[in-house]
């Protein structure tokens, strides 16, 4: 039997806005920083306590499976032959705010209880799924967990290694989990029929609107170079204006000529550019500059308008360089691929944010998430965003409004029932 509503008032009964409070205060405590944020870095002591919090939190009726990596798979049918995943992660960075994947794992936990208590028998019931070290603050690989669980795991991140030199590999055991063959996914994705992640946004576009839920469309992805300026170093009293080629100043210019590059095309598309680090190589008071490193970034939901502008910038940079008299390489360090999230599931995010009657806007996400990983591997799915007051991001300062958390879980109900009776009648 499918259910085809779901009645307003019988939902926002079954969603308990304490106790999903109390849970994030609870989570809190584990691996709590003196500045008021949370250390739980991928595969710690904090990760693993993290990981338990939660399972003792679910009901008894609940079937818990642990993949070979540490991911958590939950749910009360587990003898269904289709299932929705929905989840996040509770890993994080070094002194990270609080909520990050940690509240979308809660809300969804949460959604998944106020579903069973309202909708009897689903098509395709969900599964509560916490990923395993989704950050890169550890070993500089994101979203470990969620690949592994794909099968997208490659030797070289199991053999990464954090700042004591620990290999993923040796913290995945010391956490008490074998990785088995990497080319086995851990999950059964053909009876994956779709995967609902909710996240804070890490962003202020739905702060500044003011909305409580995101549709994410999109996931930007960068390109980034490592861009040396050479000139000449020089005594700053003795060398006339005339006869410097000062790397410094002219890296200055190259840094402004990227902003403005970037921000004339955003008329035209989706486009970031970054410069957020600059190094003025054996610099001082004393001397013009010879020698400046610095990061670009170039990020866009549209890999080919990217290139665009990618190639833009690099030319503007070679003409800087020209005109001063001075040299620039840039050295391509990383190149990922932008991922279009399911416009089907998209529309059932829309549809589901009107049926919640939450205030919504659809969005392109500018940071990685596990649901990239889904997507990529063909499964249909949906990115929800909650607003981080001021746009606040791996920082102790984060904090989402409580109707927003609200909002977005009975959104979040209306969307597995609806990705729900997708599938039909079992
Ligand atoms: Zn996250």
């Amino acid at each position: 039997m499918t259910q085809l509503s779901i009645e307003t008032n019988r939902l926002q009964e079954a969603i308990d806005i304490n106790r999903i409070q109390r849970r994030l205060d609870d989570l809190w405590e584990i691996g709590r920083t003196s500045a008021g944020g949370v250390s739980r870095l991928a595969y710690s002591e904090t990760e693993n306590e993290a990981h338990e919090y939660l399972r003792k939190e679910l009901p008894a009726e609940y079937d818990v499976r642990i993949d070979s990596v540490g991911n958590m798979f939950a749910t009360r049918w587990p003898d269904a032959s289709q299932t929705i995943l929905t989840g996040s992660h509770l890993d994080s960075v070094h002194n990270a705010g609080r909520l990050d994947g940690t509240l979308g794992t809660v809300i969804s936990l949460e959604a998944i209880e106020a579903y069973n208590a309202v909708v009897d028998e689903p098509c395709c019931p969900p599964t509560l799924a916490v990923f395993r070290a989704e950050e890169s603050a550890r070993f500089g690989y994101h979203t470990i967990g969620s690949r592994s669980a794909l099968s997208e795991l490659d030797a070289q991140t199991l053999s990464a290694t954090d700042e004591k030199g620990i290999p993923v590999w040796q913290a995945m055991n010391d956490a008490g989990f074998y990785p088995g063959d990497l080319s086995e996914p851990t999950i059964d994705i053909d009876a994956t029929m779709g995967f609902l992640e909710v996240h804070i946004e890490q962003g202020r576009l739905l702060d500044e609107k003011a909305t409580n839920v995101g549709v994410v469309s999109s996931i930007r992805a960068p390109v980034r170079y490592r861009v040396c300026v050479e000139g000449n170093f020089d005594h700053s009293g003795a060398t006339p204006m005339d006869l410097r080629k000062d790397a410094l100043a002219a890296a200055s210019e190259m840094i402004c000529e990227i902003e403005a590059v970037a921000t004339a095309n955003t008329v035209d598309g989706d486009i970031v550019a970054t410069v957020g680090d600059l190094t003025a190589v054996n610099g001082a008071i004393n001397t013009v500059c010879g020698t400046v490193e610095f990061p670009l970034d170039i990020r866009s939901t549209d890999s080919a308008f990217r290139a665009e502008v990618e190639r833009e910038i690099l030319a503007e940079l070679e003409a800087i360089a020209n005109r001063r008299g001075v040299t620039v390489t840039s050295e391509l360090i990383d190149e990922s691929e932008p991922v279009a999230l399911s416009k089907t599931v998209q529309t059932q995010l829309i549809e589901s944010a009107e049926a919640a009657e939450s205030t919504y806007q659809t969005l392109p996400s500018g940071g990685g998430h596990d649901a990239m990983n889904f997507q990529l591997a063909g499964i249909p799915t949906g990115l929800l965003f909650v607003p981080s007051i001021d746009g606040i991001s791996h920082n102790p300062d984060e904090r989402t409004p409580e109707e927003a958390i609200n909002e977005a879980t009975r959104t979040l109900v209306y969307a597995l029932n609806r990705v729900s009776n997708s599938y039909g009648n079992n």
